[in-house]
């Protein structure tokens, strides 16, 4: 069926969409929803908590939230105490009140005007409530292949009695560090316990964080008729392969980003839906266009990752030593000590630097690393970036912070070899040679161009429409959830 044919003729389906309510999570799903909605003729009800929906309409207005024919938005509170703040929640609070939702997201379910087909989601509370309500139900990971291969492993790591570790602070600069597990199936050889998530690098038997993650896990493996990547098969074609023979049914379905470049003129409504729970500056767009094609340094952790004071200090004059000029997002709870992170920037370094700075609260990234004028991406790692950046082919920085951010560091630099890794104790000099590096005429900068033009190529070519994810969309919808679950297969 063609994608207008079915956007025109298909009816009852009706597609729920609950993430895991952060911006890296919301984004993607958002994307894939548009997805569903434009060119496959899905209804959505897209499923925010009421923290979010509130950032969301203080970000982009009061009509953010309006929907359009045929996909509305809903809310529901996420169990934690309310906070009007502009900043990421806490992340372990947030997992470990995920049971909270699911009540709110049954009682949803029941009272939506048309029936739900199918859901989708990535929190397990939420795929156990849509199972246990008859309903069919999928995973979307917003994260590569392969770090969630990571995560699935880490049953393997405690049931081998390599976690919890042996105590405490073993992790990244102890012994732990340079321990390479060959056994690890999927994996390129040299894999360390530090290229693990960090949920699991826990010395403590009882840690929440571990218990989550390998009951997340768990439920990923047993509960949704499929899980739907953000990614592409030739990226994560190993991990993909080595899971397929222990998950549901796979589908890689990215970049997202490309998938709806390619849907865009389709005469789909949905334009306007957008995700960004800060307001972005475009104005720094402006600041882009007065500098010289691939003279800029972006530099940006994501919606959460938080530096130390002297972390950022070191950074700072990493870019200032550099020469570079630099656009640096900075958000307000960017420092891990809840002060402003402006007024830890020295003044010599303002000073130094006033000429060819832009630093900003949150800017819209996608432009951003499309610019002509972005050299180089100095990032945290997350998934949304690094696709982002390989899209852009903009050679990355990278300096990661937690969860699956190791695990993608380390395919970025060294399967993908589209990246320079600093890291962990980061010091000024450390980022400035790293920075000359892939801004310069180094070899190693040159073979990172090289390789992102071969990746970024390999993208494009999966998001057209006779691409590998375009197919892959097309068969899980057909496949999956436009299929009602199978009888019988409704018990927790
Ligand atoms: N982002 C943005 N503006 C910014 C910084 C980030 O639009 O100033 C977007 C970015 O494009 C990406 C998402 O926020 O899509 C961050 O997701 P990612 O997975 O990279 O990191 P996380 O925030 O989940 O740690």
């Amino acid at each position: 069926m063609s994608t207008l044919q079915a956007a025109a003729g298909v009816e009852k389906r009706h597609a729920v969409f609950f993430p895991f309510p952060a911006q890296g999570h919301v984004k993607p799903a958002l994307q894939l929803a548009k997805l569903l909605h434009r060119c496959h003729g899905f209804q959505v009800t897209f499923v925010h908590t009421e923290h979010n929906r509130r950032r969301l309409l203080r970000s982009r207005g009061p009509g953010a939230l309006a929907g359009v024919p045929g996909f509305r938005f809903a809310a529901v509170p996420d169990g934690l105490p309310e906070s009007d703040a502009d900043a990421a929640q806490d992340m372990s609070a947030l997992l470990s009140t995920t049971e909270a939702l699911a009540p709110h997201f049954r009682s949803l379910v029941s009272g939506l005007p048309s029936p739900v087909s199918c859901v989708v989601s990535d929190i397990e509370h939420i795929l156990y409530a849509a199972k246990d309500m008859g309903l069919q139900c999928v995973t979307f990971w917003i994260t590569s292949a392969c770090s969630f291969m990571m995560y699935q492993l880490c049953q393997r790591l405690v049931d081998m009695g390599i976690v919890p570790l042996r105590e405490a602070g073993q992790l990244r600069n102890g012994c732990m560090d340079s321990t390479v597990l060959d056994w690890v199936p999927g994996m390129p050889k040299g894999i360390c316990l530090k290229d693990f998530p960090d949920f699991v690098l826990t010395a403590d038997p009882d840690d929440a964080m571990l218990k989550v993650a390998l009951r997340s896990m768990a439920c990923h493996r047993t509960t949704p008729s499929a899980v739907i990547f953000h990614t592409f098969d030739e990226i994560d074609r190993e991990a993909i392969a080595t899971m397929s023979t222990f998950l549901p049914k796979i589908y890689a379905v990215g970049p997202l980003p490309l998938l709806l470049g390619q849907a865009s003129g389709t005469g789909g409504v949905g334009d306007t839906l957008e995700s960004n729970l800060s307001r972005e500056n475009h104005a720094c767009l402006e600041w882009l266009n007065g500098r010289r094609p691939n003279s800029v340094v972006y530099v940006s952790f994501g919606s959460i990752a938080t530096l130390t004071s002297e972390q950022l200090v070191e950074l700072a004059w990493g870019l200032a030593n550099s020469k570079q000029d630099f656009l640096w997002v900075m958000r307000d709870d960017q420092v891990n000590n809840g002060g402003d992170p402006a007024a830890v920037l020295p003044p010599e370094f303002l000073e130094e630097t006033k000429a060819r700075r832009y630093v900003t609260r949150w800017c819209p990234q996608e432009a951003v690393l499309q610019h002509e004028a972005t050299g180089a991406f100095l990032t945290h790692c997350g998934w949304n970036s690094v696709l982002e950046s390989v899209c852009a082919g903009v050679p990355m920085l990278c300096w990661p912070f937690g969860a699956d951010q190791y695990t993608n560091a380390r395919y970025a630099c060294s399967e993908w070899r589209v990246g320079l890794e600093i890291g962990g104790d980061v010091k000024r000099d450390e980022v400035e040679a790293a920075i000359r590096e892939v801004m310069g005429e180094g070899e190693k900068g040159k073979e990172i161009r090289r390789m992102l033009n071969e990746w970024k190529e390999k993208a494009i070519v999966a998001a057209q429409p006779s691409g590998s994810s375009w197919v892959n969309l097309e068969k899980v919808v057909n496949e999956v959830l436009t299929v009602p679950p199978a009888k019988g297969d409704t018990e927790i």
